[in-house]
């Protein structure tokens, strides 16, 4: 979906729209499915800049760092970018790269993508290391078994999943 910016009125152009974005690549060669993108808030020009300022709320579909299970994830926060024209993918802004220019993105001056804002807020979003639950037990390291449905009967596994008392009373 993109938006031509001579269409932008003086005063802004509201934003509330549910976008599909394709998959996501993670550097770690993982796939991330992202459900229903709603991406809302003003895009206004400033010079020949353009503002976006807004939310961005999804879901991806993760896979937990801990018990390897899928599980789908909220993600929903403020959103703040400016794009400024320029040349797009220019090799040397990678290592230039500082903070303050994350918010910075280049464009052809002419027209934006709103997939391309949700995109990469979403891609900012997606934790490391996911977990399908804070407490996650994961998988026992000596027979692979999913800890949070039932402890296996590995001695390893056992010292760590049961407390003390019962080993007492054995
Ligand atoms: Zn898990
Ligand atoms: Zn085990």
């Amino acid at each position: 979906m993109f938006i031509e910016v001579n269409k932008i009125p003086p005063q802004g152009l509201e934003i509330d729209r549910v976008l599909q974005l394709q998959p996501l690549q993670l550097v770690r060669g993982e796939q991330v499915k992202v459900g229903d993108t709603r991406l809302s808030g003003t895009l206004r020009r400033s010079g020949s800049d353009l503002e976006f300022r807004g939310r961005v709320g999804a879901e991806v579909s993760l896979t937990c760092s801990r018990c390897l299970e899928p599980f789908r994830q909220p993600i929903e926060g403020p959103c703040h970018r400016i794009f400024r024209p320029g040349p797009l993918g220019k090799p040397e802004s990678e290592h230039e790269l500082v903070e303050e220019d994350l918010a910075l993105t280049p464009f052809d001056g002419t027209r934006i993508n709103l997939e391309e804002i949700a995109r990469e807020q979403v891609y900012l979003a997606v934790p490391l290391k996911p977990l399908c639950q804070e407490s996650c037990r994961g998988l026992c390291p000596k027979c692979g078994a999913e800890l949070n449905t039932a402890p296996c009967d590995c001695p390893e596994a056992r010292q760590t999943a049961e407390p003390l008392t019962s080993k007492l009373s054995l």
